[in-house]
């Protein structure tokens, strides 16, 4: 008998963090619980690290109710920071400790539990339904690509991410645009800046001219504004020399309707504009990370079933907007259908020291997939 919380701890012992991933040991442990009745197809990255599609297939291969999570986490820092080791999960007072218990092992196993439980009733549903079990969410998202352009998910009718939201209904979330600008300019003496060119105040000046020219978009009732904030800024030798290397890094925040790619121009003007002003600077820019604002429409029928589903539990439809980015953003801008993102776990607990998840809101979130499967399946 498959047991949900059992299978969150066994999530939990199995290190999938980043940088390494090694996404195939949770993989492996995935495929070892879904009964024979899936088709399960693995999408391999690299060694050791691998996206898992699997498909119990319905009647016709239109309308896929598709449940979506990631297997990786990210890093633990230092352990002995941790209330509890972070690869031993430790359950106190129905709460469960553990690196990615909320983001979002906690999800994956919910989803999983669902799953097994809807195979379990044996009706052939109408639709199929696909589980997607990606790799490097946490990075660059090669998994939750992979998959969208695999051809699995074809025929995708909705969407749910089950990403931590403490089960609250996400049908929105920002962009985001990691850029990295890299600055060379002249060496000189701290005395004689003027026959120097400062690498560190152009790769500044880059920075704040690209943030006063972002987009003036009007705020979004959940998501607020467009933000830039510089992340990183490395350089210099020594207190008298001016600087002829710099590098800064910027994270860009986008609403649905702002273009990343127009920001990126921008960067790349400022870039040249100040080559032209010198043969000797050598500006540029680039892309570290980029990921589309996504919105659902809120009248959409699996957000109206799903809404319908949480007031009969007490729990609030309202929608939310997400600041994070979640898988959604490279699936539903390959194969577009409507999506939500909901979970359990609070999504303040994620990337946390001693990180942590309530039980009844794992089994909560389950019994909400379980129920959404039927109703839009059977
Ligand atoms: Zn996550």
């Amino acid at each position: 008998m498959f047991d949900t919380i059992e299978f969150l701890k066994q999530l939990i012992s199995t290190d999938s963090s980043q940088p390494e991933g090694n996404e195939q040991r949770v993989a492996e442990l995935i495929k070892g619980v879904l009964p024979p009745c899936f088709e399960v197809s693995c999408i391999r990255h690299s060694p050791g690290r691998c996206t898992l599609v699997a498909v119990l297939p319905g009647e016709q291969r239109s309308g896929a109710a598709v449940l979506a999570g990631h297997m990786d986490t990210v890093a633990f820092g230092d352990p002995a920071a941790w209330k509890h080791p972070p690869l031993q999960p430790v359950e106190e007072d129905g709460v469960i400790y553990g690196r990615g218990s909320a983001d979002m092992k906690g999800g994956v196993a919910a989803m999983t539990g669902a799953a097994i439980r809807f195979a379990a009733l044996g009706k052939k549903p109408r639709s199929p339904l696909i589980l997607v079990y990606t790799a490097d969410e946490e990075n660059l998202g090669l998994g939750a690509v992979a998959a969208s352009e695999s051809g699995l998910l074809e025929g995708m009718g909705s969407l749910i991410v089950a990403e931590p939201t403490a089960l609250g209904l996400g049908s929105c979330e920002k962009g985001a645009l990691w850029l990295r600008f890299t600055v060379k300019g002249v060496l000189s003496h701290g005395s004689r800046p003027e026959i120097g060119l400062n690498a560190a105040e152009a790769a500044m000046e880059l920075c704040l001219s690209l943030k006063n020219a972002l987009p003036k978009a009007p705020p979004h009732p959940l998501l607020g504004v467009n933000t830039a904030s510089v992340t990183g800024i490395r350089s210099g030798v020594g207190n008298n020399v001016i600087p002829a290397d710099a590098e800064a890094t910027m994270d860009i925040r986008t609403l649905p309707g702002t273009d990343n790619g127009a920001i990126l121009e921008a960067a790349r003007r400022l870039c040249l504009e100040r080559n032209a002003q010198d043969s000797r600077w050598d500006c540029r820019v680039e892309v570290i990370n980029q990921r589309p604002a996504v919105e659902t429409d809120l009248s959409s029928g699996p957000l109206r079933r799903l809404g319908r589903l949480l007031e009969q539990r007490g729990l609030t439809s309202r929608p939310k907007g997400l600041f994070f980015y979640t898988d959604a953003s490279q699936i539903v801008t390959k194969i577009p259908a409507p999506f939500a993102i909901i979970g359990p776990g609070d999504d303040k607990q994620a990337h946390q020291t001693s990180e942590h998840t309530e039980r009844a809101s794992v089994l909560a979130a389950e019994e909400i997939y379980f129920e959404y499967l039927k109703s839009t399946l059977l």
